[in-house]
């Protein structure tokens, strides 16, 4: 069978040692006045120009056996000189990115986004295209096998062979994994999802499928059936150490610990696996909730330069919140876990002075050069559009169970959104989901909005939680390693107050500060991020003993202290403060009344799409 597609694509691991795909990129029909092609500079999902054209190598372009010129004309677009089709371009791209966001290839894998490899024909990007997948050289992974969600044209299940994608939109959001992963398989609401797990790993695959069942489950019920989409692909790469997840439309991208996966004949749930579980939840809650529900302002996504929205924190805040939720909602977790869960969240939250500065709709809009470009004033300057959106939709959830007498909630301003704009893919327009919030609660919603997302204010959640029956308190932290959650476990004023520098370290066995934060004794004192610390009043200090060389005084009293700031030796005066009561703490209230049992049950439970009237959307 022979199909002249618009575009077609060729890639092959040619030169997996040298890290190097080669790609074939033809064009039937060129512009005539000279056809314009481009590489993104950014992937969807992770709002930072990456310039993906930087790795390119080489690039030459053919038309009827003789070269065409190419002409560079910023640094992701090149112009071909008029030709008459097809017109072949050819390159190599360098792969050596091992992350979720573009691509890597060496002697054990080939992994790749289509952001990454594939060019960008401009005019063209709306019409079908196919791809062939390549082998590598003869001699090197003669077992491989492919993992994707690209629609299979010419080729065997997990072939080699032609894929095809509807427009280039379409070709670009289904990353390819080529290797020698292990497979596995469930269904969810009749839908088809496979696993592919790349790297060293000793995965109970079954466990592992029986968990991503009920929280698939979950969210397509969420939304209501039947899913979006008709098949579902979690790529997961197993390594020493590391941390991501990409949503797609059809699939995602996780990168993992080994160790976070479940071992066979392990049954409980560790930390490690629950925080797994809940980010392939984030992910796969994202196949709604970005993925087809987006911004106007990714509607189609400009690939070239950054897409601004102010509701960043609406997609992955409310997402954020979600992903854990789905674990209680599901039976995966205890409602007491979740709620260590959240409160680990709000901490995160409570502990940064930049949510005094930046409104959860600027750190949306600034995205791409202040969320992603963190550098050691972040905690005294921005907010995270993740946390403080999570905590945000909490309140937001609260706020509308109150308001509407717990008939109504944020699962019912999801649905809608789902059904105004996810469902017919329409962008969502800027004041899109605060409208549809109002709508929902029945209750004008702008104070709220002003004060929480335009504002800087923490949302009253000590107040809100007692709807459904949760005790919200603040304390101290009792290490540098508490993450908060939870009560403290030396029990009330048993201890004196911890005392504290006022400063983040590098992970490490020196004291190298990462971070000075706003209004503390180390920025008070004139430290400096960077600064290393050798001692505390005369007497050398490490990683491990400086809590004890800060706590042999009582708070207040100040300490002398020997730093290298570059290689300059400096002496400080500091006077350690007792430790803020920065630290949230969410529990289950004991004995409270039968209406507000109901209405925690309520919200820890869910319900499936149906409660909220169709005719209201
Ligand atoms: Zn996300």
């Amino acid at each position: 069978m022979t199909r002249v597609a618009a575009v077609s694509y060729r890639i092959r691991p040619s030169n997996p040692g040298a890290h190097i795909f080669e790609v074939h990129c033809t064009i039937a029909d060129p512009d005539p006045a000279g056809q314009r092609i481009s590489l993104p500079a950014w992937i969807p999902g992770s709002y930072m120009i990456r310039d993906f054209a930087r790795h390119i190598v080489r690039i030459s372009g053919r038309a009827r056996g003789a070269p065409v010129t190419l002409e560079k004309t910023d640094s992701a677009t090149w112009l071909c000189a008029p030709c008459d089709g097809p017109l072949d371009v050819s390159y190599e791209v360098y792969a050596w990115d091992l992350s979720v966001r573009a691509a890597h290839l060496d002697t054990t894998h080939a992994y790749f986004n289509g952001t990454s490899v594939f060019l960008r024909v401009h005019g063209r990007e709306h019409e079908p295209c196919v791809v062939d997948l390549e082998r590598p050289p003869a001699g090197i992974g003669e077992t491989w096998r492919v993992a994707t969600a690209l629609t299979r044209l010419q080729a065997a299940p997990h072939g080699f062979g032609t894929y095809s994608a509807r427009d280039y939109d379409e070709l670009v959001d289904h990353p390819v994994e080529i290797g020698d992963f292990t497979l596995a398989e469930f269904e969810a609401c009749g839908i088809a999802h496979e696993v592919a797990i790349s790297g060293r790993h000793g995965t109970d695959t079954g466990r592992l499928c029986q968990d991503l069942r009920r929280v698939c489950e979950h969210h397509i019920r969420f939304f209501g059936e039947p899913a979006p989409m008709d098949r579902y692909l979690f790529l997961i790469m197993a390594v020493g150490d590391g941390y991501g997840g990409l949503e797609h439309r059809a699939s995602t991208s996780l990168l993992c610990q080994r160790d976070t996966l479940p071992r066979p004949g392990e049954s409980e749930m560790s930390d490690e696996y629950r925080g797994f579980l809940g980010l392939a939840s984030h992910e796969y809650f994202h196949s709604w909730n970005v993925k087809r529900i987006k911004p106007q302002a990714f509607s189609p996504y400009d690939f070239n330069r950054a897409a601004h929205t102010r509701m960043l924190w609406a997609f992955e805040g409310i997402t954020s919140y979600y992903d854990d939720l789905a674990l209680v909602r599901s039976g995966l977790i205890t409602p007491q876990a979740y709620l260590q869960l959240l409160g680990e969240t709000a901490t995160r939250v409570w502990r940064g002075r930049g949510r005094f500065k930046q409104s959860l709709a600027e750190s949306s809009f600034d995205a791409w050069t202040k969320f992603y470009r963190q550098d050691e004033n972040a905690p005294n300057s921005i907010v995270s559009y993740y946390t403080k959106g999570a905590v945000v939709a909490l309140a937001l959830d609260l706020t509308i169970r109150r308001a509407s007498g717990g008939t109504r909630s944020l699962d019912d301003v999801m649905r809608a959104l789902w059904r105004r704009y996810g469902q017919p893919g329409i962008g969502v327009p800027e004041d899109g989901v605060e409208c549809i919030a109002a709508e929902v609660a029945g209750v004008d919603l702008g104070a709220f909005f002003d004060q929480l997302v335009r504002g800087t204010e923490d949302p009253a959640l000590a107040e809100l939680l007692t709807y459904v029956g949760v005790d919200f308190t603040l304390r101290a932290a009792e290490s540098g390693s508490d993450k908060g959650g939870r009560p403290a476990r030396n029990g009330e004023g048993g201890n004196r107050p911890r005392a504290v520098l006022g400063a983040h370290l590098v992970a490490g066995s020196e004291v190298r500060l990462s971070q000075v934060l706003d209004g503390g004794p180390a920025q008070a004192a004139g430290l400096a991020a960077g600064d290393l610390i050798i001692a505390v009043d005369g007497l050398r200090v490490s990683a491990t003993n400086l809590e004890k060389a800060l706590n042999a005084h009582a708070p207040g009293k100040c300490v002398h202290m020997h730093v290298f700031r570059r290689d300059e030796l400096m002496e400080f005066d500091l006077t350690p403060v007792a430790a803020p009561a920065d630290t949230c703490v969410l529990v289950l209230k004991e004995g409270v009344d039968a209406a507000t049992l109901a209405q925690r049950e309520l919200w820890l439970a869910g319900a499936a799409a149906t409660a909220y009237p169709a005719s209201a959307s």
